[in-house]
């Protein structure tokens, strides 16, 4: 028998807890979808302090008061010229600190605190829409296929997103960012103990970020457009790759071996976020540039909203898809002028290609593409 629910989610990132928490306190029944392949490679995200209200609202500080996750105050930097800037500590002590999470366990621990009544499946194989409602076909979790039916479907599958390919809806791409990211034993600088380090460099950005007392990630933000570009694939290249940097080389040990993971870190935003029954959050909606910071900060701000609206949605109120997709629309709008000054804080080589494409806004229509 096709078990019925109000609403299917696809993907269990931070948007898709965040939002399965949502829609379960409201009263739906949900039933979540989920790839449970494990995540090889941290991202050592950080959150800005400005997420402390939001936090606050979402109830979440007191998952964050675990030895995982740590407060962190700014980011070290060298943009602009070779001077590092230190992050205002001053100001930041006076404010609630931002964050530095360990994304994997902070989504664990949410998971945990679910509900019974959010049914969890493996991952979406299919997807069709019938009148009123969606079929599913997934896996339960004894691996037996099934088909679950539901009324409204909202796609938190990050950047691969799947309703955009389901649906073919055109993504507009800003950029073809990519990141190269290493997990490295930590290095110990005593001039550089500050957890976040971003540098501009001649072909690309660079950013060192700890995720631990024994684990840092690095990543080089690059595009085509640099002559090191399939170098930086190979972790044996980048102190070469990064001599002239300052800062960045002094934590590249030059004798180990570890794997670098090669991610798509472009900004780009699907030419419609919501449907009559459908809608879109989460990196599957819209992207960030890691170089904001915005990403896990926007996810679970639309994970509440998009609660809101499909709230709304079943209490017969659509207009409320309407407001989210104008919402979200008009943030991505300010994040993108926003990134574009940034870039353009940096003139030491406005003349190479790599920050000619990152100093003004293009954009290209792209149906589905999949990294
Ligand atoms: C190198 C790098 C550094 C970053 N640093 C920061 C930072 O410092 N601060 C910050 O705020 N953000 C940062 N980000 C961005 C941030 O990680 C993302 O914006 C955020 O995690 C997006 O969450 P999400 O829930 O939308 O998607 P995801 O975390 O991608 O989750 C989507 C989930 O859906 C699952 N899925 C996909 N397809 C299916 C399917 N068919 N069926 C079921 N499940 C499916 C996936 O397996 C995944 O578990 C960084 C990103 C990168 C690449």
């Amino acid at each position: 028998m096709i078990k019925t629910f109000d609403c299917a989610l696809i993907g269990m990132g931070i948007s898709g807890v965040l939002l399965a928490r949502k829609l379960a306190s409201v009263g739906l029944h949900v039933a979540v979808f989920h790839d449970d392949k494990p995540i090889k490679t941290s991202f050592a995200e950080s959150l800005p302090a400005s997420i402390n209200p939001l936090l606050a609202r979402l109830g979440l500080h007191p998952y964050l008061h675990h030895s995982a996750h740590f407060p962190c105050s700014g980011t070290y930097s060298s943009w602009g010229s070779v001077v590092l800037k230190q992050p205002d500590v001053e100001r930041a002590l006076q404010q609630k600190p931002g964050w530095k999470v360990d994304k994997s366990y902070l989504i664990s621990q949410l998971v945990e605190d679910l509900p019974e009544a959010v049914v969890m499946f493996g991952k979406v194989s299919g997807l069709e829409q019938q009148r009123a409602y969606w079929q599913i076909s997934s896996k339960n979790h004894m691996g037996e296929a099934v088909q679950v039916s539901a009324r409204f479907v909202a796609d938190a599958s990050g950047r691969q997103g799947y309703l955009p390919r389901a649906l073919n809806i055109p993504r507009h791409y800003f950029d073809k960012l990519m990141a190269f990211v290493v997990n490295v034993p930590s290095v110990k600088i005593a001039q550089l103990q500050h957890p976040v380090l971003v540098e501009a460099q001649q072909h690309c950005w660079s950013l060192v970020s700890q995720v631990s007392e024994k684990s840092t990630m690095l990543a080089i933000f690059s595009n085509q457009t640099s002559p090191d570009f399939e170098r930086y694939s190979a972790f044996e290249n980048w102190y070469e790759v990064s001599e002239k940097s300052i800062y960045f080389k002094q934590f590249i040990k030059k004798n180990i071996h570890v794997p670098v993971r090669k991610v798509n870190a472009s900004s780009h935003i699907c030419s419609q976020l919501t449907g009559r029954n459908w809608l879109m959050l989460g990196d599957a909606a819209m992207s960030f540039d890691p170089l904001s910071s915005h990403g896990m900060t926007t996810a679970m701000y639309m994970a509440d909203k998009a609660g809101e609206a499909i709230a709304q949605y079943f209490s017969g109120k659509s207009q409320g898809l309407d407001d989210y997709s104008e919402q979200m629309t008009s943030i991505y709008n300010t994040y993108l002028n926003e990134l574009v000054e940034r870039y353009n804080g940096e003139q030491r080589w406005s003349s190479e290609p790599f920050w000619q494409s990152k100093q003004s806004i293009n954009v290209s229509n792209e149906c589905a593409l999949v990294y």
